[in-house]
């Protein structure tokens, strides 16, 4: 057995674990086991899911107005401290400072929404329904809500779901991914100094055997869930067959479709940001690029070629690098072996990443950009979600083929069209069937105040994260007709009520 020394954090402390199991957390840029971390069994899970419930009706009675100014003062620490959260995702994670330090901000821009409870809790309220009969909706807390968030993005994640379920009055439990575990800590002991009281926030380290364990709980009343399509799926249908509201986003193959008017050096920029950027460890990134017609595919490959070549690697810490190395050796390898199948499939390798090595970091688990021409939706690398950085170009002759493929595709997260002709934009955002979609925009993540979620594969739900979507998921609508009339007692009425 491993030490273990991530430890959970239950009830306003760190707990250290007691299953006797652990899990290596590494630094994928030197490829050195750096930590272990508990995995909870089901009676730490339960601990953790009663410290919850118990802290649910305190923090609940707290009013909306004053919960906002303990997640806004939790708002201030992110913005003073918030490096020091960068600094661990990035070792444990491998990406970027500076792309660490993007995924705070974008977190902490949904920990700024959640400020806005008091408004976004508002109901409705109809007078005179029926005579001297009035309506009104409000909309209440579930109680112990869950997290389970996966490794790409440690604080992002996690922080599209506990700020908004926390302002909507509800006590949470985050269970983050195994492989980067640290920086959930950091944002409990922070939650706690902004004022967030013992019990309401607790975090449970753990694997398979602590999501089961969450998702069989009878006091758990709603699942959020980011990760693959497999797990997305298994978490969807095994928290909703136990009762439970769930949110569910899975894995992605998003499209570029680049039109023959596109601005090819804009396009192309895009693609290096969009295709590489975290080594391609995005739900977001663009792993397929679809250039309409021969001479937009030749110039694309020709602009690309290059710059894919000339790709900065590094380390998390080279504020100079363009691109870090994965997460773990196992996933390196699986990408590499992706470019291998892409190889026999009968795909053009036209810049081959499998052979780089890192100077000075020969251990790292780097893999250099990689980029495929000529290939074919048949393709298993076409297919799958690779989450490498690993570029596929499908050539497509003409428009109505791209949207095509696209539509028909399994996955339906993100997707992107580079044109100059508005018409043609439009036609795509309105009739291309994914969930998020950009116009000139490679990365089109929505916004705190807007809602986050794909389509098809890629989610198992009703409701998006943040947003309004986000509060509508953490509260449950309860609507009153109340009546004060004179003479309430004037006798029973058998007839269906009928206003
Ligand atoms: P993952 O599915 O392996 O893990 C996600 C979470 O599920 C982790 O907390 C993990 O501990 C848990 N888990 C893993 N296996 C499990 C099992 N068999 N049973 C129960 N729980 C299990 O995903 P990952 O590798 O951490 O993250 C990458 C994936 O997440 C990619 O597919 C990526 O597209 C997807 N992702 C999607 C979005 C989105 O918004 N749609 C955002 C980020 C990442």
């Amino acid at each position: 057995m491993m030490a273990s020394d991530v430890p959970h954090y239950i009830n306003g402390r760190r707990v250290a674990g007691k299953s006797g199991r652990a899990s290596p957390v590494f630094n994928p840029a030197i490829g050195q086991q750096i930590a272990a971390v508990s995995l909870a069994n089901a009676a730490e899970v339960d601990e953790a899911v009663t410290a919850a419930k118990r802290a649910f009706p305190e923090w609940a009675a707290v009013t909306p107005l004053r919960r906002s100014r303990i997640i806004n003062r939790f708002l201030r620490i992110c913005e003073e401290r918030g490096e020091e959260l960068a600094k661990v995702i990035s070792q444990e994670h491998g990406k970027l400072l500076t792309d660490a330090r993007g995924e705070v901000q974008r977190g902490m821009e949904v920990v700024e929404f959640a400020t806005g409870a008091p408004h976004l809790l508002k109901g409705d309220y109809s007078e005179d329904v029926g005579t001297r009969v009035d309506s009104y909706a409000v909309r209440q807390p579930l109680g112990v809500v869950v997290g389970i968030t996966p490794f790409n993005f440690p604080a992002m994640v996690p922080m599209w779901m506990f700020p908004v379920a926390l302002a909507c009055g509800n006590t949470f439990v985050l269970k983050p991914s195994e492989r980067d575990p640290s920086g959930a800590l950091l944002i409990a002991d922070w939650l706690k100094e902004a004022g967030v009281p013992d019990g309401a926030f607790n975090v449970v380290q753990g694997d398979k055997e602590a999501v089961d364990a969450l998702l069989k709980h009878p006091d758990v009343a709603a699942v959020s869930f980011v990760g693959s399509t497999p797990i997305a799926r298994y978490i969807y249908q095994t928290a909703t067959h136990e009762g439970k509201r769930c949110q569910a986003l899975g894995g992605a193959k998003n499209h570029m479709v680049i039109m023959p008017d596109a601005d090819m050096d804009q396009a192309v920029d895009a693609l290096m940001g969009a295709a590489y950027g975290a080594a391609g460890e995005r739900c977001m990134a663009i792993s397929v690029a679809v250039p309409i017609g021969k001479k937009t595919a030749d110039t694309l490959i020709e602009k690309l070629t290059p710059r894919v070549r000339g790709l900065k690697i590094g380390p998390g810490s080279d504020l100079d690098a363009e691109m870090g190395p994965l997460v773990t050796k196992a996933h390196r390898d699986r990408v590499h072996s992706y470019i291998d199948t892409g190889v026999a499939e009968g795909a053009k390798l036209v810049v081959d990443g499998r052979d780089f090595k890192m100077q000075g970091y020969e251990n790292g688990y780097f893999l250099g950009g990689t980029l495929f021409d000529d290939v074919t939706t048949d393709m298993k690398i076409y297919k799958d979600e690779i989450f490498g950085p690993v570029l596929s170009v499908v050539r497509s002759p003409d428009y109505e083929t791209a949207a095509k493929m696209i539509n028909e595709n399994e996955y339906g997260n993100g997707t992107s069209i580079f044109t100059r002709d508005g018409d043609a934009a439009r036609e795509f955002a309105h009739r291309i069937q994914v969930g998020m979609v950009g116009v000139n925009i490679p990365i089109p993540i929505p916004m705190a105040y807007h809602s986050f979620g794909g389509w098809k594969a890629s989610f198992f739900g009703d409701h998006d994260m943040h947003g309004l979507e986000g509060v509508r998921f953490y509260t449950k609508l309860k609507t009153i007709t109340s009546r004060w009339p004179v003479g309430i007692a004037s006798g029973a009425e058998f007839a269906f009520p009928n206003m």
